[in-house]
């Protein structure tokens, strides 16, 4: 292992041949696949494996499946899908497990495996440390005639959507008679066909770029409203009532109003949970980091918001143990319990296209208003050498009269505006994001926070 690869608990990542290699992949496939195997107490286990559309994709696909398959995992593959359709594979088959070949939102030059434990999930903190430990040295490869075997799946993306669609929050005569006219950047990521063929069967008009799902983005693919010129110009060249991003392994989904304004991730899963949180009700997970429109739209529902640790996983697994109908993260992740427990664009652009219908005539952009705006402020410094619990407790002093949770980092709340610091999972770095009715408060919050974190920098 070098130290360019980065492995968290419920994946490994990597630069292309700078770290992360097809021998590196064959050798975690083969670890996760035999560990799999043994937690589902069978001699022979079924894998799910699926990727999404990055050029070096095919290359770290077989080389999973080879390495799946040398510790005797029988391997069905679903091809160039969104990770949620892999996590949604794992379910129906029954699997011992999942492997997305995906880097998510990262450029071009990355990619990486996420592991998916049995129940659809990413693995937890303690499966990724089972994991490691029952391979640490090293997993028996299998003789030739216990070798797995491969069948593909061509059906995933089908099931996906038939699900979706039978949601119970969408109410298709109506969408459908509504016919909506939306523009779509899928970023030449898996995107294209899921969300070429949900909209279609939504009724609405579509208007698309980048579908081609080759993997050479034509812009950084995390879908921030920096990177979203070309659909805002789509939208307003083509009239669309809304504009639709998607992240290349589709578990992301970020909007743009009517007026071709991209309007900030924050509010994906807010417009997408008040769909939801008026047919069902109960608590909105959501992590630590995510804005507090979350907490407007529980408000007007009479729901509570619960907050856990930043990390899809940590959201998904509070979601599981409290009933929450929906969650997800401020990134544009919206995981919806009826369907799976996992970020899924696809799902958010339903719960979307649902709301427009419900809203009659009115645009999104005077939707977004009903709800009050809040800037998010966000900031970062490398990790101090010495212990952050210190910097905590000068900061809970400094701000006596603010609401304290220690889950992840320190994070204070008052009524309209919080701050947040914690440590990075994957750098050597401190991040602090503050939110509050405007930049300058969110501002001079990053700022407080800042000043006891520089001083211990300064006398290292
Ligand atoms: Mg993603």
């Amino acid at each position: 292992m070098t130290d360019k690869l980065m492995v968290g608990v419920s994946g490994v990542r990597g630069r292309v041949g700078d770290g992360l290699t097809p021998e590196v992949i064959t050798g975690f496939a083969a670890g996760f696949g035999a560990w799999a195997a043994g937690r589902a107490g069978k001699p022979r286990a079924t894998i799910v494996v699926g990727r999404d559309s990055r050029v070096s994709g095919p290359m770290f696909h077989r080389a999973a499946i080879a390495g799946l398959q040398s510790v005797g995992c029988d391997v069905i593959d679903v091809g160039v899908v969104p990770t949620p359709t892999v996590q949604l594979a794992v379910e129906f088959h029954h699997a011992a497990g999942g492997l997305a070949i995906t880097a998510s939102h990262n450029p071009i030059e990355w990619n990486a495996l996420k592991f998916i434990a049995p129940s659809g999930l990413f693995l937890s903190a303690e499966e990724g440390a089972s994991m490691r430990e029952a391979t640490s040295k090293g997993v028996a490869p299998a003789t030739w005639d216990r070798l797995g075997e491969v069948r593909s799946d061509p059906d995933a993306v089908a099931r996906h959507l038939d699900a979706i669609l039978a949601l119970p929050y969408i109410d298709l005569e109506a969408v459908r008679r509504r016919r909506l006219h939306v523009a779509l950047d899928c970023v030449r990521g898996a995107g294209g066909p899921i969300m070429t063929a949900l909209l279609e069967r939504l009724g609405c008009r579509v208007s698309a770029i980048n579908l081609e799902a080759d993997g050479r983005f034509p812009r950084p693919p995390e879908p921030i409203a920096a990177n979203l010129g070309e659909l805002e110009a789509l939208v307003r060249r083509t009239g669309a009532d809304a504009g639709f991003a998607v992240d290349p392994d589709v578990d992301r989904l970020a909007l743009v109003d009517e007026t071709g304004r991209a309007i900030g991730e924050d509010y994906t899963l807010a417009l997408a949970a008040s769909t939801v949180l008026r047919h069902r009700k109960g608590p909105l997970v959501t992590n630590l980091s995510t804005s507090r429109i979350v907490d407007d739209i529980a408000n007007e529902a009479g729901v509570p918001v619960i907050r856990t640790p930043v990390g899809e996983v940590n959201v998904a697994i509070r979601m599981r143990t409290e009933g929450a109908p929906v969650g997800g993260e401020g990134n544009g992740g919206v995981i919806v319990a009826e369907l799976h427990l996992g970020r899924d664009a696809p799902a958010g652009a339903a719960l979307i296209v649902q709301l427009l219908t419900d809203a009659g005539g009115e645009t999104l952009s005077a939707i977004t208003k009903r709800w009050p705006r809040y800037a998010i402020v966000k900031d970062k410094l490398d990790r101090p050498s010495g212990g952050l619990h210190q910097i905590y407790d000068t900061l809970q002093s400094a701000f006596p009269g603010a609401g304290v949770d220690l889950q992840d980092g320190l994070r204070l709340t008052w009524p309209d505006s919080w701050l947040h610091v914690r440590p990075s999972g994957t750098e050597p770095i401190v991040r602090v994001i503050a939110e509050a009715p405007t930049e300058a408060r969110a501002r001079e919050l990053v700022a407080r926070a800042r000043a006891p974190l520089d001083a211990m920098q300064s006398v290292r």
